[in-house]
């Protein structure tokens, strides 16, 4: 059970890969197949986002984030970790939630806050009764050490925190509650997330830091996921996509390349060991990167038992 946070601490450099569950029953059967693909290259582990309104208790459906981790888990034979927000829960439907994610055997959670949906009212704020930090000790407190705990960082410092240095001092006191690596929100440059790894180390942050890498794979997509996440994309990453924005394979491979000499530049100089990609469901790219990064570790594909040459496969 402790294997993602066991090699994580060895130091032994991994990658591991974020997915969002699909929408339809056919993109799950389109799924699977591409975890296959990509469990070939040998991920730490994968894993999967959760949605407002995912509630594990309705693991008959397909396409809930909590059958898809334990599909990835138990049919694809990856280690799985399951995103959890718990600001639109109470601590008892959380509670439920991780009882329900420990039956089909998940282990590993990133705890969450989350987002609520903005308040009818325009210059309203929504009201936030839980954040991660609750969700951490609720976990603790319930659970001792059953469940290997992530949490969110931000190396610009999250939207809404008072102040960058406030977020560090929030980040720290997630990490004294028990969780036991990091993984950032997503950013263009290197020296960011550099400057971020320094800084929370100043301040007795000792857990592994992972940097969560968005490879640019659209211009009309980045600009949307900037927005969402409150951040600002660089001019000079704009100013480079001007020329291509409406060639999709064009953009794609300059995110290839840029993300490749990101990673490149953190993984020499130590800040980091490992990355964790978000692949917005998408492969070519991705695995692009980690080949480049020499993280992919080309295993054999595993043979299913019905497929040709395949152990039970009646030719044999
Ligand atoms: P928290 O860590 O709880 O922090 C929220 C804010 O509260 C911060 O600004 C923090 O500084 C502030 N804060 C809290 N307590 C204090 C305090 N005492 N003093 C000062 N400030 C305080 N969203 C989804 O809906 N589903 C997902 O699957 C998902 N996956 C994500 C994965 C990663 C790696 C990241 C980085 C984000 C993900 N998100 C996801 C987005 C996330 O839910 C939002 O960014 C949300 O706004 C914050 O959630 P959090 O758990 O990071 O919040």
């Amino acid at each position: 059970h402790e294997k993602i946070n066991r090699r994580i601490k060895d130091g032994v450099p991994f990658f591991s890969l974020e997915f969002f569950p699909p929408k339809t029953a056919n993109g799950v059967a389109n799924f699977f197949t591409r975890l296959d693909r990509y469990n070939e290259g040998g991920p730490l582990f994968v894993d999967i986002t959760w949605h407002m309104g995912s509630n594990p208790a309705n693991m008959a459906k397909e396409t809930s984030s909590s059958s898809i981790a334990a599909g990835c888990l138990n049919y694809c034979r990856v280690d799985t970790m399951l995103h959890m927000t718990c600001a639109q829960y109470t601590k008892e439907e959380t509670i439920r939630h991780l009882e329900q994610c420990k039956s089909v055997g998940l282990r590993s959670i990133l705890a969450l806050r989350g987002d609520l949906p903005p308040v009818t009212e325009e210059d309203q704020k929504p009201v936030y009764k839980y954040r991660a930090l609750d969700m951490i000790r609720w976990v603790r407190a319930e659970f001792g050490n059953y469940f290997t705990i992530a949490c969110s960082g931000y190396p610009l410092g999250h939207p809404e925190a008072p102040s960058y240095t406030a977020d560090l001092q929030y980040l720290k006191a997630k990490v004294d509650a028990g969780a036991q690596f990091i993984i950032t929100q997503l950013f263009f440059e290197a020296e960011v997330f550099e400057k971020f790894v320094r800084d929370c180390r100043e301040i007795g942050i000792t857990v592994p830091i992972i940097p969560g890498i968005m490879p640019i794979m659209g211009y009309e997509s980045i600009r949307r996921i900037a927005a969402l996440s409150q951040l600002t994309i660089p001019d000079w990453i704009l100013k480079d996509l001007e020329e291509i924005k409406n060639d999709d394979d064009a953009v794609g491979r300059y995110g290839t390349v840029k993300a490749v000499e990101m990673c490149r530049r953190i993984l020499k100089n130590g800040s980091a060991s490992s990355i964790h990609l978000y692949t917005m469901n998408r492969e070519g790219f991705c695995r692009e990167i980690l080949q480049e990064l020499g993280l992919w570790q080309k295993r054999p594909g595993r043979t299913l038992p019905w497929e040709p040459h395949g152990p039970n496969h009646p030719t044999r």
